[in-house]
């Protein structure tokens, strides 16, 4: 999917139509799940693993992806929902 880079959308603080930069959300670090491996730790011995003994499911085939949308009149951005899309391009 194509994205455009300049887009004409509602903005909540204008209360208008305006012109924003779109940006692409970067990730941020992976919340501390340290307690969740400690535990997986513990169970990784002789016989059953518990909940833990499930074979994971993989990947899902497509990433959600945020975007942030900053107005150029009042310079500040705004998120919308997060859509899922397997590959997103920011165009001019
Ligand atoms: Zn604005």
């Amino acid at each position: 999917m194509k994205m455009p880079k300049h887009m004409r959308i509602y903005c909540p603080i204008c209360g208008k139509h305006t012109v924003h930069d779109v940006d692409k959300v970067k990730k941020g670090r992976a919340s501390s799940l340290n307690w969740i491996v400690r535990q997986k730790k513990r169970r990784s011995g002789i016989g059953n693993a518990g909940k833990f003994s499930k074979v994971p499911g993989g990947d899902k085939p497509t990433k959600k992806v945020f975007l942030r949308y900053k107005c150029t009149e009042c310079k500040k951005s705004h998120q919308r929902k997060g859509f899922r899309v397997s590959k997103l391009e920011l165009v001019e």
